[in-house]
């Protein structure tokens, strides 16, 4: 079966593309968040973030880089938030990888990613702690 984003790579969905190399992809956004919003996308069906092989998240990354000063150059922005929903829980509504570039402005009002979750964890030093050695031994 293959993604929404594999047909449009096809061209078998129409899209407006705006890059294209050997491993990469990107497109605006059908629903756009600010003028330029653009995904940026592996080629090959990834579903997840962790799932890329190292070389395709560096091609990846590549990309959103490059794309993050064009997009921003295009529409003239004062910057951009950029990243990834991974996970059904974290909003993820397409199992194909891919990278939001959102443009910003000034006075756009949109907030920072922390306004997404409102309050901050509370968490004890030992938690902290804790958390820190389970990432430091699964990385
Ligand atoms: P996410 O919630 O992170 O999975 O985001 C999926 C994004 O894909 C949304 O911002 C949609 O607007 C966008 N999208 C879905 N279908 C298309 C399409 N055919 N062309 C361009 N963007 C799309």
């Amino acid at each position: 079966m293959s993604t929404i984003f594999s047909k449009i790579i096809d061209g078998e969905i129409p899209a407006r593309v705006v890059y294209e190399d050997e491993t990469t992809f990107a497109f605006l956004d059908a629903n756009p968040l600010a003028p330029g919003h653009t995904l940026v996308i592996p080629k090959a069906e990834y579903e997840r973030i962790e799932d890329l092989p190292e070389d395709v998240a560096r091609d990846l990354f590549a990309t959103v880089s490059r794309l993050t000063d064009a997009v921003q150059t295009a529409v003239d922005a004062d910057g951009a938030t950029v990243g990834f929903n991974n996970g059904e829980a974290a909003g993820q509504e397409v199992d194909h990888v891919h990278c939001h570039i959102v443009p910003r402005f000034a006075d756009d009002d949109g907030g920072s990613l922390h306004t997404a979750f409102g309050d901050f964890a509370d968490l004890s030093d030992d938690e902290l702690d804790e958390i820190a050695a389970d990432v430091e031994r699964n990385a």
